[in-house]
């Protein structure tokens, strides 16, 4: 007998995010979005980034600090991530209990090559060569897909904006170690692994 939830299980995730996605804004609650709107032709060639929020034109990052990819700084990078409503709403979600379950079978060790082993092959391509990036990350099913949302991982575009790569370009090991330790501290947040005392 098979447990592996299957696709039904977004809803649980759905429901609660209501209708927003990763361009929706909430300005007048500062919760905004830097993810370029590329169908309108006057982004054509640009970077997915926004260095300012693309509703209400506030320059709320420091992006050079953001690029410098220094895991000594993660705080601040996480703040900023919060800072945009569709991820804000991520990392504030309740974890539905299947989810918690499926985590706490795997140790921090386990759950890291798991992390690495979805970025490999789901993620790190080319964006020309995957068919319809920003669709290859599920919300439900697993607490790495969540994470990918609200890290800015789950799709080639989120990576440009929030990591600053260029969505055509492999990343190097060290690009992927940097996400997964960016991945891992929102799992080591919102779930408790096997072995892993829950940290305060
Ligand atoms: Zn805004
Ligand atoms: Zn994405």
């Amino acid at each position: 007998m098979s447990e592996e939830p299957n696709n039904s299980k977004d809803w649980e995730i759905t429901e609660v995010l209501g209708n927003l996605k990763c361009s929706s804004t909430r300005c007048e609650d500062d919760l905004h979005c830097f993810l370029r709107n590329m169908r309108l032709k006057v982004n054509r060639g640009k970077s997915y980034r926004s260095l300012n929020c693309i509703e209400c034109g506030k320059n709320l990052i420091d992006w050079n600090r953001i690029d410098m990819h220094n895991l000594k700084d993660k705080e601040y990078f996480i703040k900023c991530l919060n800072k945009e409503a569709w991820r804000y709403a991520v990392w504030n979600l309740k974890i539905p209990l299947y989810m918690e379950k499926k985590a706490a079978k795997l140790t921090i060790d386990e759950m890291r090559s798991k992390v690495i082993k979805i970025l490999s092959n789901k993620i790190n391509k080319k964006r020309s060569e995957i068919f319809r990036d920003s669709t290859q990350t599920p919300k439900g099913k697993d607490i790495i897909y969540l994470a990918q949302h609200a890290t800015g991982t789950c799709c080639r575009r989120c990576i440009e904006e929030w990591y600053g790569i260029n969505k055509e370009e492999i990343m190097n090991e060290e690009q992927i170690n940097f996400l997964t330790e960016i991945i891992m501290t929102y799992i080591n947040e919102k779930v408790t692994l096997k072995n892993q005392p829950k940290e305060d």
